[in-house]
């Protein structure tokens, strides 16, 4: 029940009636009626919801589809304006926009709803640009953006409800961020009431002191602007030209910002007139500079013609400043009206709706369009390679952009995943980088990043770089990284591996491998054509050369590769080896496995169970055989497959998998196949040695549906 006196809340906003009477001037009866439609159904969405004014909450998205509708936009962009906000604060979810008003919508709202998520953090002026572009990268669609300027132009000029504290919070947003953004894209308009807005509440008093002295002024100046524009007129005329000119009133920040940067007064600032003159075409720009100049005088170096080299945002004019009756100097701007139209509206020039356009309303179509119109007007000069390294970066996002837990933004590559991520924050951090969380969520290391990604890195000391992660990483950082850690690391391991294996081949001819001095060892590395021992000892260690070969030749300087192996000696593995010892991947050997060495070349020392199968045809091969033993008291775990069938019971799996973790053991990979009575389940397990692994066997018997157990070796 409403109570009396109060306005039905159902009811359409008179503001409502005035924007569909307004886009009645260029959209179709169908496009209004949806509209209409969007607009009720926003209406009732936001019901009960009203803004810090005290206005109903409607009124907002409302004024966002009138600033669009102003820049003549097409019917989705306009419909996507006034439901922006039904993601964000009701409970309309995205499929029910998807069904009532199409993909296209549904991805526009959804869009502009991602953004407001994203919060601005630090202040540094790099992670501004930084923010920008990720809003750009985000927004993928140039009409979010749109929207989504629209809808901050709107809370600026609604400002003065909110708390002085939070008006200078988003003030400073809007500077950092949102003008520039708009100023990039070429809405002037936008920009420009986007700058002076922020002014006026960034700075109340300077802004307060300028409006003041500007009224002032304003009476002697119109005198001046008046006589100059009928003189400009005439001899525009005169020149047979069809010209519109108007004298161009200067933006608030505009003086502001002359007179910070070039250290000019308050009257310096705004003795400077301002004129714009539009024509029909660009022969008509030139001519009327040609007749301008013979009217007033052009001062030296201020000419500058943007026509032939359009600004990086598409804006194209002629400049110059003349000097004007009274010694006053007097800036004219000089374009066509097509110009001015995106002078004004930028890349919402190209959305402008046509109603015979509706089979190109298309983003890559209208974007092209966009992007063609700017490259056709570019000619060689370094503005236009500057301007493509915009275009790059803003529109066709070849980066992602996200937050480290600090809130600073970093840019990587497309593509680029958390390890990439952990390599750009600090080299320590890749090299130790276990896991990743992206927004809170627990996620692989190899996970792709997405612009606006929180990224938290899990390091741990003793974590060193994987060799897998070459496969993923995009960024010439990680990747020169890793390279460069796993070599080092490979030739340490490889030559201490070299040494142990060395020094075992030589106990087996009776020598002590301390009565091998310097000399001896040169000579010998020279003529294996290694650079010095201890390249000598990793060679071996990466099974380049046979240690029993190389003893030999220690033992009897001069002496070929040959004769009998005479190897007795024991190798002993202790698990420790890092890169230089591998355990096979047919058999996956655990201590108390009896085991053999097989040296192969650029790997090193493969260990496998003794009756491997994938090994016995390789046996005849002796010198590349070693006689490996386990050490004592190893600590670490080895992979062990583990094949299990078990009677299809309702949470059979969960049983195991606590009867696995009972026995101390974790899971790594589990897959599972057949759906009849019996299921097989081949577990991947972490086990420490063969009395573990019986452990856990013991402890999967007792589950009753588990029938059999098999270790998988080969
Ligand atoms: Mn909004």
């Amino acid at each position: 029940m409403r109570a009396r006196g109060l306005p039905d809340p159902s009811a359409t906003l008179p503001e409502a009636d005035f924007l569909f009477t307004e886009l009645s001037g260029y959209l179709k009866p169908e496009d209004i009626s949806e509209l209409q439609n969007a607009y009720l159904f926003s209406q009732s969405a936001h019901s009960g919801q009203f803004r810090k004014s005290g206005e109903p909450y409607i009124s907002h998205p409302l004024a966002v589809a009138g600033i669009l509708g102003r820049l003549r936009l097409d019917p989705q962009t306009l419909t996507a304006a006034l439901l922006h906000d039904v993601m964000e604060d009701t409970h309309v979810s995205k499929a029910e926009i998807n069904d009532r008003f199409g993909k296209a919508v549904a991805d526009l709202v959804d869009g502009v709803s991602k953004l407001d998520k994203i919060e601005f953090q630090t202040h540094a002026d790099a992670q501004a640009e930084n923010f920008r572009k990720m809003l750009l990268a985000m927004a993928r669609d140039v009409r979010v953006i749109l929207i989504k300027l629209a809808d901050r132009l709107h809370n600026m000029r609604t400002l003065e409800a909110m708390r002085p504290e939070k008006r200078r919070r988003i003030a400073r947003e809007t500077m950092e961020i949102y003008a520039p953004i708009a100023n990039r894209l070429g809405l002037n308009s936008i920009y420009q009431e986007l700058q002076e807005l922020s002014f006026r509440y960034l700075f109340p008093t300077r802004y307060r002191v300028l409006t003041n002295a500007t009224k002032a002024a304003r009476g002697n100046r119109r005198e001046v602007v008046t006589k100059i524009l009928d003189s400009i007129k005439q001899r525009l005329q005169a020149a047979g030209l069809d010209a519109e000119v108007t004298g161009r009133e200067k933006q608030l920040y505009s003086i502001y910002k002359k007179m910070a940067e070039k250290h000019l007064t308050f009257s310096e600032v705004l003795d400077i007139y301002g004129f714009r003159v539009i024509v029909k075409d660009v022969p008509s720009c030139y001519i009327a500079l040609g007749a301008l100049h013979s009217l007033y005088n052009p001062i030296p170096g201020k000419f500058k013609d943007y026509i032939a080299i359009p600004k990086a945002n598409g804006y194209q004019s002629l400049h110059n400043t003349l000097w004007g009756p009274y010694g006053t100097p007097i800036e004219v701007q000089i374009r066509t009206a097509d110009m001015h139209r995106i002078a004004e509206a930028g890349v919402a020039s190209h959305w402008l709706y046509k109603s015979t356009d509706a089979d190109l309303n298309d983003l890559h179509m209208k974007t092209h369009q966009w992007l063609q119109s700017l490259l056709e007007t570019l000619s060689d000069s370094t503005d236009s390679l500057e301007f493509l390294e915009h275009l790059k970066v803003d529109l066709f996002p070849g980066e992602v952009y996200v937050f480290t837990p600090q809130g600073k933004i970093l840019a990587l590559p497309k593509d680029a995943t958390a390890v990439d991520f952990a390599y750009a924050v600090h080299t320590d951090i890749g090299d130790c980088c276990v896991a990743a969380k992206i927004n809170g969520e627990n996620a692989p290391l190899r996970t792709p990043l997405r612009s606006g990604d929180r990224v938290e890195i899990v390091t741990a000391s003793h974590a060193k770089p994987n060799p897998a992660w070459l496969n993923y990483v995009v960024t010439g950082k990680a990747r020169s990284h890793i390279r460069r850690f796993l070599k080092t690391m490979q030739y340490e391991e490889s030559a201490k591996l070299g040494e142990r294996l060395l020094h075992q081949a030589l106990m087996s001819l009776k020598i002590d491998p301390q009565t091998i001095n310097e000399a001896q060892w040169e000579k010998l590395a020279r003529e294996s054509g290694a650079k010095s021992k201890k390249d000598l000892l990793a060679d071996m260690g990466l099974g380049m050369h046979l240690p029993a070969v190389i003893a030999r030749r220690l033992a009897s300087p001069g002496e070929s590769a040959s004769g009998a192996n005479g190897g007795n000696g024991v190798i002993t593995i202790l698990g420790t080896e890092g890169m230089a010892v591998q355990f096979a991947k047919c058999c996956r050997p655990i201590p108390g496995d009896s085991i053999v060495g097989f040296i192969k070349k650029d790997q090193g020392l493969v260990i496998h169970i003794h009756d491997c199968p994938a090994i016995s045809k390789n046996r005849g091969n002796s010198e590349h055989w070693l006689d490996v033993a386990w050490g004592k008291g190893i600590a670490r775990h080895f992979e062990v497959s583990i094949k299990t069938m078990v009677a299809n019971q309702r949470g059979v799996l969960a049983r195991v998998a606590a009867a696995i973790a009972e026995a101390g053991s974790n899971i790594d990979n589990v897959a599972m196949e057949g759906d009849g009575a019996y299921t097989t389940m081949n577990f991947m397990l972490q086990i420490r040695n063969r009395y573990h692994l019986a452990q856990v066997m013991r402890s999967l018997r007792r589950i009753p549906e588990v029938a059999k157990i098999t270790r998988m070796k080969g």
